[in-house]
């Protein structure tokens, strides 16, 4: 089914999506059952054959030897029945940052899995607030039902009065805690049984006629059947019916009820995702959108991964393809800088390998190593001057000023800190006047990170301090108010990163001063990353 019958049927067929949780929730657990499902796993554990195989594995595996990098989990592509699945993974930090927002700007869906006894917590709540913006459609997964939790309609009902977005159940338990034998699959009227000696096992699933047929009592202990019964029927009265336009609005989202660690309720929320989910959507760009079966290829960096070796200047951008078909090999024009890249070695991320892509479609996601050239944002085109937006770079909301241990490294710092700040994972200033670097973060715990990873990767101990500064804004505006506003304000200005002038201040007060005072010049505490 696809709710787009003119794509091409390879575009038709991708589901492009993240997964969406608060930590422990069960997200390594349910991506792993993904890959059980999507028969990648499987894969793994066989030897492969020798020779020719080993040899179409990509210099890309070399690399990643050599260089010690890893970047095999940032996607994952399988296929499950005849759907070709993209995972692109959140990062797993508890921080919340800009980066997990970029990577959600690369899907077409999220999966969110909550934890049947804890509900929705504050990482999934600040994660689904960020698919909003987006109006992202989202299947609910409710993990860890072979557990003691809570009520079901509990349940439910924290998610619309929490997330205000519409419940549908897809599926429904039966028994609680040690009592919980499966679901009744509301949405093929199915009997899942689950399967608690093993664990890897499909869940055994039996047709059922309808909530009044005889079978159901066959399979099902009295007193849970009488419970259940009642349940479904309350909420077939009270809970909305699954509506497919709504999912793809991001108004309603269905919920699975399952264990991940059981493999069970795994296939159904795939099924829902391959059924109801939503094939490769418009990409909004300027100054025009792009189609995904538009025959040219286009396609946006959302993540760079550098390398933890300062000796090489590799780096992998994840590139989304947002548009037509590619093939190895393929010319496209880097739009910031309009030269022409040869993509020779593309990467896609096979579940258990990495491989050459010999070809790749629009919903995709592909791995271009490359020594920098790639940045976050930056659009690959056929061509065109055409440039994805929605790709913001937030205003980091902590600044602390970075030293080099040995002030002769200074150069080293300048380097390693870059390469961070090409990552995504901090904003680097340098101001106008005085020396040395301000950091900026959106969480305290990334300068520890980052500090620990400047001395592991580049062996260079680091002092993080406090900084005279508090905020960072973005100028705008007439180049000569600018250019007067920087003159007269030196001791505030820095360059972050791509080049772009910041104003820094301690002080709410100044920004509110400089709105008075140069009407011409805007703060702005986002920039679209072009
Ligand atoms: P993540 O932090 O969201 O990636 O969560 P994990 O997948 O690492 O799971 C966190 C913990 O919950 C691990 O100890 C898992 O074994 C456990 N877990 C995951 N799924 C289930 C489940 O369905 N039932 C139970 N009882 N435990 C689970």
């Amino acid at each position: 089914m696809t709710n787009r019958p003119d794509l091409p049927p390879e575009i038709a067929r991708r589901r492009t999506f993240a997964i969406i949780s608060h930590p422990d929730a069960g997200k390594t657990t349910l991506t792993e059952k993904f890959l059980l499902y999507g028969g990648a796993i499987q894969m793994a554990g066989q030897v492969r054959a020798k020779g020719e195989a080993r040899r179409t594995r990509s210099d890309f595996m070399q690399m990643e030897k050599d260089r010690g990098i890893s970047v095999s989990a940032s996607a994952m592509s399988f296929d499950f029945e005849k759907y070709r699945f993209n995972l692109v993974d959140t990062p797993g930090h508890s921080d919340f940052s800009e980066d997990t927002y970029r990577t959600l700007t690369a899907v077409d869906a999220a999966v969110m899995v909550i934890d049947g006894a804890k509900g929705v917590e504050s990482q999934t709540q600040k994660l689904f607030e960020v698919c909003r913006l987006r109006d992202l459609p989202i299947l609910t997964f409710c993990n860890k039902m072979d557990r003691e939790s809570r009520d079901t309609f509990d349940i439910i009902d924290e998610i619309q009065e929490n997330l205000a977005i519409d419940v549908s159940p897809a599926s429904w338990p039966i028994g609680v805690g040690r009592e919980f034998i499966g679901c009744y699959d509301i949405l093929r009227d199915k009997l899942e049984l689950m399967d608690r000696a093993d664990r890897n096992k499909v869940a055994e699933s039996i047709q059922i006629s309808g909530l009044d047929d005889p079978k159901l009592a066959e399979h099902v202990p009295v007193h849970l059947l009488e419970k259940f019964l009642e349940e479904i029927e309350m909420a077939k009265e009270l809970l909305p019916k699954l509506d497919p336009e709504a999912l793809l609005n991001g108004s309603m989202t269905p919920i699975w009820f399952g264990s991940a660690m059981n493999s069970f309720g795994v296939k159904e929320l795939m099924d829902g995702l391959a059924t109801y989910g939503p094939e490769p959507q418009v990409q909004s760009a300027q100054p025009r959108n792009i189609a995904p079966e538009e025959k040219n290829v286009t396609g946006f960096v959302f993540k760079v991964q550098a390398n933890m070796d300062p000796k090489h200047r590799d780096r992998v951008a994840f590139v989304r393809l947002a548009s037509g078909h590619f093939e190895r090999g393929m010319k496209l024009t880097h739009v910031r800088s309009k030269k022409q890249m040869a993509i020779t070695n593309p990467v896609l991320f096979l579940a258990a390998d990495r491989e050459l892509a010999e070809e790749a479609w629009a919903g995709d996601i592909i791995g271009i190593p490359n020594h920098g050239q790639l940045r976050i944002g930056d659009t690959l085109t056929e061509g065109e001057a055409i440039r994805v937006s929605g790709i913001p770079s937030f205003a980091p909301e902590l600044l602390q000023t970075c030293r080099a241990g040995d002030p002769m490294k200074a150069k080293h710092l300048e380097k390693a800190l870059m390469q961070f700040a090409e990552e995504g994972a901090a904003k680097v200033f340098k101001p106008t006047f005085g020396s040395g670097f301000i950091v900026g973060v959106v969480g305290a715990l990334q300068f520890e990170v980052l500090a620990s990873r400047i001395e592991l990767e580049y062996g260079l101990p680091v002092r993080f301090e406090a900084s005279q500064f508090t905020s960072a804004r973005w100028v705008a505006g007439d180049q000569t108010a600018v250019d007067k506003f920087i003159a007269a304000n030196k001791q505030h200005i820095a360059t972050d990163n791509d080049g772009d002038t910041v104003y820094l201040t301690r002080l709410q007060w100044d920004i509110d001063r400089v709105g008075r005072d140069y009407p011409d010049v805007t703060l702005t505490a986002t920039k679209e990353m072009m």
